[in-house]
């Protein structure tokens, strides 16, 4: 089936002309204008500019001048702003913003070649783990209708993980891309803060945002990964640093490396189920020739609080351009100019949202900036140096996404501390800036979960090389759900 070949495979079969550019993207918008009623894994759909680039693509197919991924169907996670198509963020403060340019993310895929059929959804302003924070509405598992997908990359993780796209963008700045990937059964890195632009991303805590793929495989994610990343003069957090083919080690044997181990990670409130299925896996990469040594993160149960407060600072400071002025949501008829900006945004921005910006707006105010915010940050210190301190001993570090599989629609929407508990794994690497990357490892109860690899800075290449070599022995990554094969 087209919906189940490699980025790989497709382009060879469209080099032999098994099918054309058309075909193909025809072949998915059938799938997500099949699927998506149920799902809600797009907030808007672009089929008809696709149908026409694909059309353009296969001119450029039979002239010889076809960019690199020519044909390739994706689809952007609603925060990265897409010229002439409405860009919202999963809010109703912008659904009625059409973006006047493309994120530089965006602008590489299509000068690839990759055809976007749509703009995926995603938990209001990327603030949440659950994709049920979203203004238009929760997206479903696709592997069960009362499963969350994860969130806030929901709805790109159940369009990939439906095979109703190739791929798909999504960003991570507490483990958006790989909590809904290991949920879903897909591939999904976060890499190394600075490797991708952010330029055209709509902010959400700057000092931890980052794009990512995702895909359903590491080779997949390793091809998306190469056009995503580079120095961006528009970004200026943006790393100027060559960025390699990140094709180039997905071969490499993995004798003489050495993977850590992380005691913290496995114990108290990790699934028994996660946890063997990662014991095998570590057993594999050692037949594989790897080594197992073990590491120890100590400040790691810090991660959350530290999280909850330097987040929602970053937040509050981003979302204070909404004000009902210059572009977005307006209320009708306001008396004044400050009954125009309280009433556009309590009536724009959504509950989560609203006590983030609070939340955010306390801990940098005179008074609690040294209790909250300055402590915060000496955590996110302690953390880093945990880490710089374990990868003078190992070259990558193993560990679970997320402490269970994906939980049921409505089940912790009112226990937010549970909610925030879901990122306990994945919020370390975005405070250190650190790749890491989730890959399915396991099944337990019809649902998918992954295993984490963390990487050193920029060391993205052995992130996937690991994933690779783990996807040639196994099969987890091919499982698809049953009802959308
Ligand atoms: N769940 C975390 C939050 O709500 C992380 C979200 C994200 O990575 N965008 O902030």
């Amino acid at each position: 089936m087209i919906h189940e070949q490699s980025i790989r495979e497709i382009l060879t079969s469209l080099d032999n002309k098994q099918y054309s550019c058309r075909e193909l993207v025809d072949h998915f918008i059938a799938r997500a204008s099949d699927a998506d009623p149920n799902l809600n894994a797009f907030i808007t759909d672009t089929y008809a500019s696709a149908r026409n680039e694909a059309d353009h693509m296969d001119k450029l197919r039979s002239n010889g001048t076809a960019p690199p991924l020519a044909g390739i169907p994706i689809a952007h996670k609603d925060i990265f702003c897409t010229r002439g198509v409405k860009t919202t963020a999963g809010s109703l403060m912008l659904d009625n913003f059409v973006a006047p340019y493309d994120a530089t993310v965006v602008e590489k895929l299509s000068a690839a070649g990759t055809i976007s059929i749509g703009k995926t959804n995603m938990d209001e302003f990327a603030m949440g783990s659950s994709n049920e924070n979203s203004h238009y509405g929760p997206v479903k598992n696709p592997w069960s209708e009362k499963a969350v997908p994860g969130g806030s990359s929901g709805g790109s993780a159940a369009a990939v993980s439906a095979r109703l796209c190739v791929a798909a963008t999504g960003t991570d700045t507490g483990g958006s891309i790989r909590q809904p990937a290991s949920m879903c059964g897909i591939t999904g890195i976060k890499p190394t803060y600075g490797r991708i632009s952010r330029w055209g991303m709509i902010a959400y805590a700057s000092s931890l945002d980052q794009a990512g793929p995702m895909t359903k495989s590491a080779e997949d994610a390793a091809i998306l990964l190469n056009v995503m990343a580079g120095y961006d003069e528009k970004d200026s957090t943006s790393a100027n640093q060559t960025v390699p083919d990140y094709t180039q080690s997905l071969n490499q044997p993995l004798k003489g490396l050495k993977l850590g181990f992380c005691k913290e990670y496995f114990g108290d409130g990790l699934d028994p189920k996660i946890e063997t299925a990662i014991q095998t896996a570590l057993r594999q990469f050692e037949a594989q020739g790897a080594e197992i040594v073990e590491v120890s993160l100590p400040s790691s149960k810090h991660a959350i609080p530290a999280y909850y407060v330097i987040a929602p600072a970053e937040a509050s400071a981003n979302l204070s351009r909404y004000d009902g002025v210059r572009y977005g949501y307006r209320c009708e008829d306001p008396v004044d100019l400050e009954d125009l900006y309280k009433r556009s945004r309590s009536e724009g921005l959504g509950d989560e949202v609203k006590q983030r910006i609070m939340v955010g707006s306390f801990a940098l105010s005179a008074g609690y900036y040294d209790a909250y915010y300055k402590k915060a940050q000496q955590i996110r210190r302690l953390i880093k140096n945990d880490f710089a301190q374990a990868f003078e001993q190992v070259d990558l570090i193993i560990g679970p996404t997320t402490p269970s599989t994906a939980f049921s629609l409505g089940e912790k929407t009112s226990d937010p501390i549970s909610m925030y508990l879901q990122d306990i794994y994945t919020i370390t690497s975005n405070l250190a800036g650190l790749p890491a990357g989730s890959f399915p490892v396991g099944m337990e109860a019809g649902l998918p979960f992954g295993l984490q690899i963390i990487g050193n800075y920029f060391d993205e290449g052995r992130i996937l090389n690991l994933a690779h070599q783990f996807q040639l022995e196994s099969d987890w990554h091919r499982l698809t759900p049953e009802a959308t094969t």
